[in-house]
């Protein structure tokens, strides 16, 4: 399977990403891991991505998608993956299209959560880019630049939306219900005809 896991900071992609590639042997690539193992590495990449991140702004597609390029060009890869925090705009969901080509992106998932519990869960975790003035950044960046994403998948008919708000068995299960459609159509090309709660 080729995934998309879409949503506001904090809606708990980091976690979900880890038990849907666990449950369907699937590569986690999640470009905030990569840029912050690039930063703590001190390459010049990390170098360049640090500021923009400290600010909650987004990276520079470039930077973000040398790092996507290289990880899905290893072997691994092939398998299937799961795209955590990438594409995180317009630009870099036509790159990944037009990189993939024919294998392309078969779902996204949409997880769905309002700015007040974004906001409780971050303040909450209290990483560097969660202080109170970054999330707001943070927050006006995904509805500026990323939340468009929601119609250009759904433009694609690739789009399900769940409900983020719950304990982690429950969105798990959620997002479970949004896959099985790909995971039985197993690349056979067949009309995708069960309805969900798309938004
Ligand atoms: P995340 O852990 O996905 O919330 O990412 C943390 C930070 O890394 C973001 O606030 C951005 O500064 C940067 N970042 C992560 N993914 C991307 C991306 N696809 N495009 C641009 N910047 C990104």
């Amino acid at each position: 399977m080729r995934l998309v896991l879409l949503g506001p900071p904090g809606a708990g992609k980091g976690t979900q990403a880890e038990r849907i590639c666990a449950a369907h042997g699937l590569v986690h690539l999640s470009t905030g891991d990569l840029l912050r193992a690039a930063v703590a590495a001190q390459t010049e990449l990390g170098l360049r991505a640090k500021q923009a991140m400290d600010a909650g702004d987004l990276v520079s597609d470039e930077i973000v998608l040398a790092l996507v390029r290289e990880r899905l060009e290893q072997p691994d890869a092939a398998a299937g993956f799961l795209l955590d925090g990438f594409p995180r705009n317009t630009a870099q969901a036509e790159a990944l299209d037009a990189d993939l080509g024919e294998k392309g992106v078969e779902r996204c998932v949409s997880m769905l959560l309002d700015d007040e519990e974004i906001m409780r869960r971050l303040l909450a975790r209290g990483r560097k880019d969660d202080q109170e003035s970054v999330i707001r950044n943070r927050l006006e960046v995904y509805r500026d630049e990323t939340a468009p994403l929601i119609a250009y998948y759904e433009g694609k008919k690739l789009l399900r939306s769940i409900d983020a708000l719950g304990t982690v068995d429950e969105v798990f299960e959620r997002i479970q219900g949004a896959l099985s459609v790909v995971e039985s159509r197993a690349g056979e090309g067949a009309e995708d005809s069960v309805s969900g709660a798309n938004a």
